[in-house]
């Protein structure tokens, strides 16, 4: 893969979008921890060298997740190997304008799924376009029904760097692009496991939702409208 974090690219002012999706599993956050540490050197390096003025590594790097998202860590983006990378939770997107500074070269925004899609879209274009800053999307770009969610395929539409990653199915091991929901539900004192419905609750009361990355035939949505049911 071309190195994605170029210094010419942060330092140029002329603003760029990098997304990153792919289903649950497929290492989005390995992904943008990655970047984030190699941009950190570049950016330390350069500092040292009088490239750059001298500034808080956390100002010139700013990365935001939404307050929803409070599965591990509120405070950091995490990886699913155990990797972390300091986040500021945030409601609203938008809410990146006001907390940037004037020493910020990178914007990036984990989990991004959550947020509207107009609150992202719109968010990022000024931080790209107006601020002239380089911007990190990560999420999910399909709920687990197969369909659309939020703003991250939208922008992977103008994006200079969109990348979509893709995970290993769990029944065939193919390359998997699909986040499967599976409820696991005690049925006479015995756990028995089902593709959630088209029209499951968020919440399924005495159930355990589970996630599993599928391929297109491994996918299953039972109840799912249209000509292409599973
Ligand atoms: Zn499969």
């Amino acid at each position: 893969m071309k190195e994605k974090i170029n210094p010419s690219e942060i330092l140029s002012g002329k603003g760029s979008i990098d997304i990153i999706t792919g289903p649950m599993f497929s290492g989005k956050s390995d992904e943008l921890i990655r970047r984030l540490t190699i941009a950190g050197i570049a950016i330390k390096t350069m500092q040292n060298a009088g490239v750059l003025t001298e500034a808080d590594l956390d100002q010139r790097i700013m990365v935001f997740k939404p307050t929803i998202d409070k599965r591990r860590g509120e405070r950091t983006v995490n990886s699913e190997n155990g990797q972390s990378y300091p986040a500021i939770p945030i409601e609203n997107a938008n809410r990146a304008l006001e907390l940037i500074t004037k020493d910020t070269l990178i914007v990036a925004f984990d989990e991004a799924q959550f947020w509207s899609e107009d609150d992202l879209v719109e968010t990022c274009r000024e931080l790209a376009r107006k601020k002239g800053l380089k911007v990190i999307v990560v999420g999910l770009s399909l709920n687990f029904k197969g369909e659309k969610w939020g703003g991250i395929g939208v922008l992977a539409l103008e994006a200079e760097h969109p990348d979509f990653l893709s995970a290993v199915c769990t029944k065939c091991g193919d390359a998997a692009i699909f986040t499967q929901r599976i409820i696991e539900e005690d049925s006479n004192g015995k756990k028995i496991r089902r593709p959630a419905s088209y029209n499951d609750p968020v919440e399924v009361v005495g159930g355990t939702n589970l996630y599993e990355a599928r391929c297109r035939q491994h996918h299953e949505v039972p109840g799912r409208p249209g000509k292409n049911k599973s």
